[in-house]
């Protein structure tokens, strides 16, 4: 049975005017298929409105379906009786970390999940010591979190989702509010948590250089999946990906380009590591 499973998943927002009647219907997320294994860590990729938030709002039942279903650990979304189940499965990060952080101290803050969730007071301290661990910023736990920067806010963010031992997060753009550093922050603390903690993650963005480290990537456009496979598939199609308002890493498209004036390279380059190793080989400096 898959963690999550989102089959022919259609949503449409219904717009109305001042009177309530039916002004028109958008439809956000059209027949959407995606299945999510125990350890995945999926990238969602698309640009603006190609429905990716919408798509993750039914991952933890804040959403649901007009036609399809959306299956967490085999049950349906739409079974209130297990709301309080597939939100302790789901656990969900947003954009603005300003918007998540509610305590004047960090691990106060951290700690509020798991209170409102009537964990005992002494396993409430060793899930916020753990969970600040793994995103390292157990130093910062007596901290105002007003005084941390962006990628440090959205990493206690992450540790108030994690309190919750949630089996998978989902990440909607979790760095699109952060300086390069804070991205780097972000992402180095997301892939050692799906590789080192075990949990599954589903990682929404539209920065081309974060989907590197999932096992699978999938490409919406206009609330459809317009593509799917691993990074490395994903990319070697730039000229599609372009279509649809997308690039592919720079080492990518300069592979590409390379290919296309005759240089012997690969068609599946991602990093700027291979490329060197590549342009090195093809040129015989090594
Ligand atoms: P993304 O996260 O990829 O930017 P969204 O899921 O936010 O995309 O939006 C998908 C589409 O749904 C867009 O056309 C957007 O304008 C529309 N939409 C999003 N939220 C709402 C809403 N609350 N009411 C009406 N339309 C919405
Ligand atoms: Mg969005």
């Amino acid at each position: 049975m898959s963690l999550i499973n989102a089959e022919n998943v259609t949503f449409e927002y219904i717009r109305r005017d001042k009177d309530g009647a039916v002004e028109g219907i958008n439809r956000a997320v059209d027949e959407v298929e995606i299945a999510v294994e125990k350890g995945d860590f999926i990238a969602i990729l698309g640009h603006n409105g190609s429905g990716k938030s919408t798509l993750a709002k039914h991952f933890n039942a804040l959403l649901h379906p007009v036609e399809g279903t959306v299956f967490v650990n085999g049950y349906d979304t739409r079974e209130e009786d297990r709301l309080w189940d597939i939100r302790q499965t789901v656990g969900m990060v947003f954009q603005n970390p300003d918007n998540q952080i509610i305590g004047t101290v960090v691990e106060e803050d951290v700690a509020f999940g798991p209170e409102n969730m009537g964990v005992r007071s002494r396993e409430i301290w060793e899930r916020v010591v753990q969970s600040l661990k793994s995103v390292d910023m157990y130093e910062y736990r007596k901290k105002s979190p007003q005084r941390l920067s962006g990628g440090q806010k959205q990493r206690v963010a992450i540790a108030g989702v994690l309190a919750m031992k949630p089996e998978c997060i989902v990440l909607d753009e979790p760095t699109a509010m952060l300086d390069p550093q804070g991205r780097r922050e972000i992402m180095s603390a997301v892939t050692e948590l799906n590789r080192k903690e075990g949990i599954t993650v589903i990682l929404i963005t539209h920065y081309m250089e974060e989907v590197l480290n999932a096992n699978k990537v999938f490409v919406m456009d206009k609330g459809r999946i317009a593509m799917q496979g691993t990074p490395r598939q994903i990319f070697k199609h730039a000229d599609e990906l372009k279509e649809i308002g997308l690039t592919v890493p720079v080492a990518a498209l300069f592979a590409g380009e390379l290919r296309k004036r005759g240089v012997d390279i690969p068609d599946d380059i991602l990093t700027t590591e291979e490329l060197v190793k590549e342009i090195c080989r093809s040129l015989r400096i090594i």
